[in-house]
């Protein structure tokens, strides 16, 4: 064994999942870039992205993977979910059929990974508060009954689009530290 830890590198690798067009694609190029695409391009996107994160004075990759618009095929493959260790499910705040549809979401990420999977329930656009259609409260209270996080993101003017992926970056972490110990 190598005494000395100064190489030491961490890789995470972070699903964003959720119904097509509630943001998923922008709040990982918020997340990523800083940028935000006012056009909805579902089918086109890059496989994942990799954004270095400190915690803790480590340096953490965090390779955060989208759809890509296979979610409207309902075709989002178990490679999609291979190896994740952070899950975001993400509903649009103004459309109610996404937040129902978390449950499919959750099932399905059930399906594929393990319990130990950090996941944090995002309701996205939350810039839309005039034609809210889901409450603050109905998304605490899924969070809570799910065992996940919860928070409000807006992609369009980055309201805590960092926070969001932090917060599951630092429970991997803390997770992935436990394991070792
Ligand atoms: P995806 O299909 O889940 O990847 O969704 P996209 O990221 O492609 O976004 C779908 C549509 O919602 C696009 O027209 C975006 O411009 C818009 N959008 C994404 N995030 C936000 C947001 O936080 N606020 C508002 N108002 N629109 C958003
Ligand atoms: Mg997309």
């Amino acid at each position: 064994m190598e005494e000395e830890q100064v190489g030491e590198e961490y890789l995470f690798k972070i699903v964003v999942i959720g119904d097509s067009a509630v943001g998923k694609s922008n709040l990982l190029s918020r997340f990523a870039r800083d940028e935000f695409d006012h056009n909805s391009k579902a089918t086109i996107g890059v496989e994942f992205q990799t954004q270095v994160v400190e915690v803790d004075g480590k340096e953490i990759k965090a390779q955060v993977w989208d759809t890509a618009g296979q979610e409207r095929f309902r075709a989002v493959t178990s490679a999609y979910y291979r190896g994740a260790v952070g899950a975001l499910v993400v509903y649009d705040i103004s459309r109610n059929t996404t937040f129902v549809n978390i449950k499919r979401w959750l099932d399905e990420l059930n399906t594929h990974c393990d319990t130990t999977v950090a996941r944090m329930l995002v309701g996205n656009k939350c810039d839309l508060e005039n034609i809210r259609d889901v409450s603050v409260e109905e998304g605490k209270n899924l969070a809570e009954e799910e065992g996940l996080f919860f928070i409000e993101t807006s992609a369009l003017d980055s309201t805590n689009v960092k926070t969001a992926f932090e917060i599951v970056i630092r429970e991997i972490y803390k997770n992935v530290s436990r394991k070792v110990l």
